[in-house]
């Protein structure tokens, strides 16, 4: 059991940004958010007893929003209390914190480290100023490089780096280029990362880039020039000793998140705060698997509705099997059968896993695009898979 902890706070909102949090926050707000979300790891302990499941707890994360505005003299004893209403006693095996660039002090660094965290997560996004003003960041290259030489004097643990491609532009003007990414990539290098994200900016309805964008003020990256700036950045990391293992993520050899794999592997996870999803994956009195996610909605329906503010879908087979599809094929591991077989083996025998048309259009898009090695080595576990459940 994995278990991500969703801090639903920021200092400003990012024009990309479509998560759930909120920038009005007092110290009071958030020490009453710190203590629901101690309340609700109790409950959720409780609905995995419920459900017949017995945790023993393999990683954490804490996500956001921004985790790292909470005060680091605040950092110990909320871990401590989290530990406590979880039951954990002995260490985890990866405890993960994101922090924005800002945000990084020696005093925090000292903090995480004595609560127990072994691998950070800096959003960093870009070294260019003025791409992050465009992004509505408040961090700059001085910003970001200032942390990372933080992290080199007073970080023991691992830790990962954020890095966005496919950045607008000025109207009239161009978007993020190759050699501007390279750049990037070479002055993050430099300070030997033991891990790399490369996300793909995707423009989200309802966000400010969105109206920007459509209202022709910026310029967003076209879809095949985001596909060459992440084939250029894949084999540049690669070149640098960096392994791929999922659509975004880049490890050195050793240095794979323990906690990503998690939900690719469509593995358990318990959701706590608002805005965090819990995948709880039971069985029910006949044996068969009863994948349950749970949910949250906003900040104020969660802290003033207490259990009642989670919501509970079972997801179909079909679902679950949809889902288990889209995760495998991000991953370099690709589907397993053999994983197909032990999640599934108890589906009814006819199983019919129907596609709206857009599905089948975008699934048709990609498998069409992948060469040739790859559709090798994925349609032989896809018909397998799919024979073994038919
Ligand atoms: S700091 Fe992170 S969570 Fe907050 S608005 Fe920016 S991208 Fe979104």
């Amino acid at each position: 059991m994995s278990v991500y902890v969703h801090i639903p706070f920021c200092d400003y909102r990012c024009r990309y940004c479509n998560f759930v949090f909120e920038t009005g926050w007092s110290p009071a707000l958030l020490q009453k958010t710190l203590d629901a979300i101690v309340a609700e790891a109790s409950r959720e302990l409780e609905r995995c007893t419920r459900e017949g499941i017995e945790p023993r707890f393999h990683t954490l994360y804490l996500g956001g929003g921004t985790p790292g505005i909470i005060p680091p003299n605040q950092i110990v004893p909320f871990f401590s209390r989290l530990n406590d209403a979880l039951g954990v006693s002995g260490s985890w095996q990866e405890v993960g914190f994101e922090v924005n660039p800002e945000n990084v002090t020696p005093e925090l660094l000292a903090e995480l480290a004595e609560a127990g965290v072994n691998r950070l997560s800096v959003g960093l996004q870009s070294f260019s100023t003025e791409r992050l003003q465009l992004l509505g960041r408040w961090c700059t290259r001085e910003t970001n490089l200032r942390a990372l030489e933080l992290l080199s004097r007073h970080w023991r643990g691992s830790w990962s780096a954020d890095l966005m491609t496919g950045l607008p532009g000025e109207a009239g003007g161009q978007g993020q280029t190759w050699r501007e990414l390279k750049s990037d990539l070479e002055t993050l290098l430099a300070f030997e990362p033991p891990h790399v994200s490369l996300y793909s900016l995707i423009v989200e309805p309802e966000t400010a880039l969105h109206s920007l964008i459509s209202s022709k003020k910026l310029t967003a990256a076209s879809a095949p020039m985001q596909d060459q700036l992440w084939l250029s950045a894949k084999s540049h990391l690669e070149h640098h000793g960096f392994e791929w293992y999922e659509i975004s993520n880049f490890a050195r050899p050793g240095n794979r998140s323990l906690h990503n794999p998690v939900y690719w592997r469509m593995d358990h996870w318990m959701g706590l705060g608002p805005g965090a999803e819990g995948n709880l994956v039971a069985r029910d009195a006949k044996g068969e698997y009863r994948p349950l996610r749970t949910r949250n909605d906003r900040l104020f329906p969660w802290l003033t509705g207490g259990e009642s503010a989670r919501t509970e879908e079972l997801l179909t087979a079909p679902e679950y099997l949809l889902e288990h599809f889209l995760t495998g094929w991000r991953t370099s591991d690709g589907l397993s059968a053999t994983r197909l077989a032990q999640v599934f083996q108890n589906l009814p025998a006819h199983l019919e896993l129907c596609l709206t048309d857009d599905q089948r259009l975008a699934l048709n898009r990609h498998l069409e695009a992948l060469p040739d090695f790859e559709a090798a080595e994925l349609r032989p576990n896809w018909l397998v898979a799919l024979q073994d459940l038919s």
